[in-house]
């Protein structure tokens, strides 16, 4: 049977401000099946693009990122909110749908020439995923693909990742 995996994202509208209706996965993280099936998928697309690593964000990217980088055999990185990591770091700026923000990544993490998939939970405007290209690039790593659970289509974030292989499980 094909499970449906939408049928576990709960809408919560007017979080965290009015207006946005936030994509809830708890629902689809908390269930067993539909879980590792999301895991599995994210897998099937990322093995041909041979990553050696998988870069997720605080903080649903790192409960995504860190079981498909276990599934491939990849390694994981970590991109996280400015203060947050301990090494020298390296700083992108981006705007999201509600607000700005910054991510930073350590100096260290990407290796010359390491092939990188950028994952998230979801695709809205497409700044966030762009600020971790600008900052795996930057380390001198290659974009295997930016790749996510949700996609929110009518926001257009995938214009923003123009020329990168972009990928969604589920559009709305
Ligand atoms: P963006 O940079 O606009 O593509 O926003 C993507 C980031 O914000 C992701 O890390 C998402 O987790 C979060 N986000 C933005 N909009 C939503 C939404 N409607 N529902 C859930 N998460 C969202």
């Amino acid at each position: 049977m094909t499970l449906d995996l939408s049928s576990k994202i709960r809408d919560v509208p007017d979080f965290p401000k009015e207006g946005i209706v936030f994509k809830d996965v708890m629902p689809l993280i908390a269930d067993p099946e539909y879980f590792r099936e999301t895991i599995l998928r994210l897998a099937e697309w990322s093995r041909p693009r041979e990553p050696h690593l998988i870069l997720g964000a605080e903080a649903r990217g790192f409960i995504f990122g860190a079981a498909l980088a276990y599934e491939l055999g990849a390694g994981f990185i970590a991109a996280r909110k400015p203060g947050k990591l301990p090494w020298e770091t390296v700083s992108a700026t981006y705007e999201l749908e509600y607000g700005t923000d910054s991510l930073e990544m350590h100096r260290d993490a990407v290796t010359a020439g390491a092939r990188v998939i950028v994952l998230d939970d979801v695709l809205a405007t497409g700044g966030t995923a762009k600020a971790k290209v600008e900052l795996v690039e930057g380390l001198g790593g290659t974009v295997a693909g930016v790749l996510f659970v949700i996609e929110l289509t009518f926001l257009h974030g995938r214009e923003r990742l123009g020329g990168h292989d972009v990928h969604s499980l589920i559009q709305y």
